[in-house]
Formats: C-alpha cells, structure tokens, sequence
C-alpha cells in the first residue's frame, strides 16, 4: 500500500491515476450518450474540480462549451443553504443545457443552493457531474449527481484536485486518510 504523508497526516492510495482514467472515460461516453445532438455548457466548479473537468472534457466529443465558477457555501440554520458565486458567470445559461462538474459531493449543501441559483437563471436543464460522491454524508437529496464517478464511504480524500490545507492537488491518485 502506497502512502504520503500531507501536513503530518498519512495518506493511503484509493484509486490509481490508471483506475481514475478508466472512471473518468465512463462518465464522458454517459454524458455523451445523453446529450447526443445537444450542445452543453460546462460550469467547472473551482478550485477542487479543475483536474477532473480536464480530463472530463478532453473526453466529451459534443459540441460544448465550458467556464468556471468558484464558490463558498454556508452553513446556517435554515435548511436552504446560501450559496455565494465568487466568481461571476462569464457566460449567458439562459436556455442552456448546464452540466456543473465538481470534484465532491459530500453534505450536498454546495450544489443544493447552486443548482438551484442556476434553475433561477433561465437554464433549460442543469445537471450535475462529481467525480466522488459520499452517499453516507448527504444532507440534500437533490444534490445527487447523476453522473458519479466513484461512490466512496465519508472519508476525507486528496489527490487528483482535491486538496488538504491547499496541498496535494497535484498528485494524479486519490489518496485517503488513513484511519
Ligand atoms: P458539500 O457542500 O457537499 O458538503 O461539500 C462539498 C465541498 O467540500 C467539496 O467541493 C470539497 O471542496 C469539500 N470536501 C468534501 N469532502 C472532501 C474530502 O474528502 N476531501 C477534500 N479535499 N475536500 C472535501
């Protein structure tokens, strides 16, 4: 078993930069598949998704379009989370068929409030690619991706994107803390 050590915590390799390829792939002929004579635009959700929304649209063979986002999210007593754009959207989504990729899904707070923002902006349809999706820790339902790379137990990852105190992004496996 393969491990790092990351701001004093040790890691253990979960997928290998083969084995992310290979789920990477699968998703790409899904979407592919479902959007056959449509032209999507892909809202790639800074910073975590960045490696998997590469790799993801190297693979799209539709004709589409992508941009960026960064966001922050907020935890409050309501059941609505608030979800802030940090970034604007630089692209018009009105009647757009939106896919938004992000790296994970965990409580589903992220994603709950954005998608529903972006239904508020006219879209035709929004849907949701994650590469990880930890169904033990969901809060809000309609925050389920319907394109899921991998479905993993509530554990914290890094690696391929995902960071711990803003390292380990660049290493091409998943790694998980070591429990
Ligand atoms: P949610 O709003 O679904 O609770 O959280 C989503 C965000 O939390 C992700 O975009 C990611 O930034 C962060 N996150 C959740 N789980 C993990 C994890 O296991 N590792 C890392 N690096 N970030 C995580």
């Amino acid at each position: 078993m393969q491990t790092i050590e990351v701001n004093g915590l040790v890691f253990e390799e979960y997928l290998s930069a083969e084995n992310i390829a290979e789920i990477v792939g699968n998703v790409a002929e899904r979407i592919n598949t479902d959007y056959t004579g449509k032209e999507p635009l892909f809202i790639c959700v800074l910073n975590g998704a960045f490696m998997y929304a590469s790799d993801l649209f190297k693979k799209i063979t539709l004709p589409s379009e992508i941009t960026f986002v960064r966001l922050k999210s907020y935890e409050g007593t309501a059941t609505t989370g608030e979800v802030k754009i940090l970034t604007p959207l630089t692209m018009d989504i009105q009647g757009r068929d939106v896919i938004i990729i992000e790296d994970i899904v965990d409580t589903g707070l992220t994603m709950h409030g954005f998608m529903h923002q972006l239904r508020g902006m006219g879209a035709n349809s929004v849907e949701l690619t994650s590469f990880l999706f930890k169904p033990e820790a969901l809060k809000y339902a309609d925050a389920t991706p319907k394109y899921i790379g991998l479905e993993i137990p509530t554990k914290f990852v890094l690696g391929y994107g995902l960071d711990f105190d803003e390292k380990g992004r660049n290493l091409p496996a998943l790694y998980v803390l070591r429990s």
